[in-house]
């Protein structure tokens, strides 16, 4: 308490009222009880004159009785000792110490002076009486030189009594006095040290993060400017925390929104930040990756080898490789300068990337593929044909007939190729519209009756009266079902049957197409959809492969689901589902063209 500044101002300065009030009402006291010890012997010596000038008719009589009885009756009306002494010393007449007879006189300094020079005053201790006396004594004067000396005495208890009052009163005087110096110290102590005390609290409040602490300059004196200082710094200060945490914020949206992932260790090798993506690619969560081990996070050896390497120089490093089914590429770095020691990451998932590279590769070895052997053929027809066979006119038309199947089938592929290309680019946007199940499934049946009737296959079609009408846009819908429906009659032999039918399921219609031809491998079953997949290459009647894939794509455009159940050497089952048309009301009013 006694450290603060109020009470180090205060407390010299009552310490130097306290000395100098003590020792100015030590000084007054003495000098007080001085004048009155002057005073009081001045009064006795004037009593003892009186006393001389009364007692020289007496001693010049020399009664013994009768000076004893004037020496208490003097004493009684001065309330003092009196003594009346002879100028020999003997004691004449004594008003309160009978023992004082007994001895001489002459000795004691105040009749001795004043038998010497007519008066003497001292201050003693009284043999006679046992205390402390102050006497004055003058001498009686008579006819032919002393005839004695009178002599008043005063116990000192009864001047001491008086001055000690007067000490007292002036001890109590200077303590008042004191006290309200004191006082007085202590507040000025205490309105000086008060905006030191409001600045010092500000300023903790500051320090334990409340910026907005402020502060009212009150005067214009070295204590106004601080506080003017002080809340100029505290604006400063929260105004760089408000953009350093505009910036912090900024940074960690950028951080969490970005698609490539970001970790950065410390020099001990502790995770100090991970974003969202970083931590989806290794298959962790912030909160369990935070000041994790890198190695316990990283969890394989090329990346904990990258971490490592990166701690050693200040080079960028780049590696690319495959864990957990994502293919990854990391560049390291060191962080020389805001985090020594420390090291960043970057992981970029290519994995779409190379897959769509992988996609397009295959595709162009499947499209080389499939044009090699009708081009082939193309070419060994023409070389026939120049050999010799154009001179057989039969033979020629026999070959020129084998070439249209050729082309044909290669502009067909072509034809699936662009339809398909078209479906997947969105450039061919469905018309969906409330259809009934029967303008779907009829048409392509009885286009593709006279191909069945060719093959001696016999095609039924069920469609319940109730069936509710569909959301579609017929035209590709029937383009499915004119690939199911040919495919069932490619891989049906002779005598078999090919059944369509059609059921209303919860909110969906599914349609199904059922063949009693060679099924399909369970192997394969799961692949047939894909683009160019043929379940049976030798056998494929000239086929591309593609028409699964559309039907596929044309189906999940409409928001639906396409599936094959089959076994072999029994028949397959193809089926896939449209979207009740009252079902889709509001989404057909709202957005009748949607996009595959
Ligand atoms: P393709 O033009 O070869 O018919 P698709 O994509 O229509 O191409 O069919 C892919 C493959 O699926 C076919 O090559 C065939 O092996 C198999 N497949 C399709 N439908 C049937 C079916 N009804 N019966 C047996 N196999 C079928």
């Amino acid at each position: 308490m006694f450290s603060s500044i109020r009470w180090r101002i205060a407390l010299p300065y009552a310490l130097l009222i306290l000395i100098s009030m003590s020792a100015l009402g030590l000084y007054v006291g003495q000098s007080l009880s001085a004048a009155r010890r002057a005073d009081l012997e001045a009064h006795l010596l004037a009593e003892a004159r009186i006393l001389a000038e009364s007692a020289a008719p007496l001693l010049t009589s020399g009664d013994q009785a009768v000076l004893e009885q004037a020496a208490r009756h003097w004493s009684d009306l001065i309330g003092a000792r009196v003594t009346l002494i002879a100028a020999d010393g003997r004691v004449l007449a004594e008003s309160d110490a009978p023992a004082a007879y007994t001895e001489n006189h002459a000795d004691r300094p105040e009749v001795a002076a004043a038998l010497a020079s007519g008066q003497g005053v001292s201050q003693r201790f009284s043999r006679s009486l046992g205390k402390d006396m102050l006497y004055a004594a003058v001498r009686v004067e008579g006819e032919g030189g002393a005839r004695g000396v009178a002599r008043v005495g005063l116990t000192l208890e009864q001047s001491q009594a008086s001055i000690n009052r007067l000490r007292a009163s002036t001890l109590a005087a200077t303590l008042v006095a004191a006290g309200l110096a004191i006082a007085l110290a202590v507040a000025i102590a205490a309105r000086t040290a008060q905006p030191v005390h409001e600045l010092t609290q500000a300023a903790q409040r500051l320090a334990a993060g409340d910026l907005s602490a402020r502060l009212l300059p009150t005067t214009d004196d070295e204590i106004g400017q601080l506080t003017q200082t002080f809340n100029r710094m505290a604006a400063e200060l929260q105004e760089k925390m408000r953009s350093l945490a505009e910036e912090r914020s900024r940074l960690a949206s950028v951080l969490d929104n970005m698609t490539d992932g970001v970790i950065i260790t410390d020099s001990e090798g502790r995770v100090q930040l991970i974003n969202p993506a970083a931590a989806r690619l290794l298959g962790t969560t912030q909160q369990a990756a935070y000041q994790r081990p890198c190695a316990q996070v990283l969890r394989h050896h090329r990346l904990i080898e990258l971490w490592q390497g990166c701690g050693a120089g200040d080079n960028v490093e780049v590696v690319e490789f495959e864990r957990l089914g994502l293919f990854l590429r990391v560049t390291a770095m060191a962080l020389a300068g805001s985090e020594p020691g420390g090291c960043m990451l970057v992981l970029q998932d290519l994995t779409q990337m190379r897959r769509l590279e992988t996609v397009r590769r295959d595709f162009i070895s499947n499209i080389s593929h499939e044009l090699r052997t009708p081009l082939a053929s193309l070419k060994a027809l023409v070389d026939t044909l120049r050999d010799g066979a154009l001179d057989d006119p039969p033979a020629a038309r026999h070959f020129i007939n084998r070439i249209e199947v050729e082309v044909d089938a290669l502009t067909q592929m072509v034809q699936e190729l662009l339809e398909l290309s078209r479906i997947e680019s969105g450039q061919a946007p469905l018309r969906l519209r409330p259809t009934l199940v029967a303008d779907i499934v009829l048409p392509p049946v009885e286009r593709l009756q006279p191909q069945a009737d060719r093959n001696e296959l016999t095609v039924t079609v069920d469609l319940p009266a109730d069936l509710p009408p569909v959301l579609a846009d017929a035209e590709r819908a029937q383009q499915v079902v004119t690939n199911l429906v040919h495919n069932a009659i490619k891989f049906t032999p002779r005598g078999g049957t090919v059944h369509v039918s059609a059921t209303a399921v919860g909110d969906e219609v599914e349609i199904s197409v059922s063949d009693t031809g060679i099924g399909i491998a369970a192997e394969d079953l799961p692949r047939i959809f894909e683009r160019f997949y043929k379940a049976d290459r030798a056998r494929a009647s000239g086929g591309t492969g593609l028409g699964l894939a559309i039907a596929r794509h044309v189906v999940q455009g409409h928001g639906g689901r396409i599936w094959a159940e089959s076994q072999q050497g029994r028949g397959s089952r193809f089926a896939f589902t449209l979207l009740r048309a009252e079902h889709m009301v509001n989404h057909s009013q709202a957005d009748t063209e949607n996009t595959p």
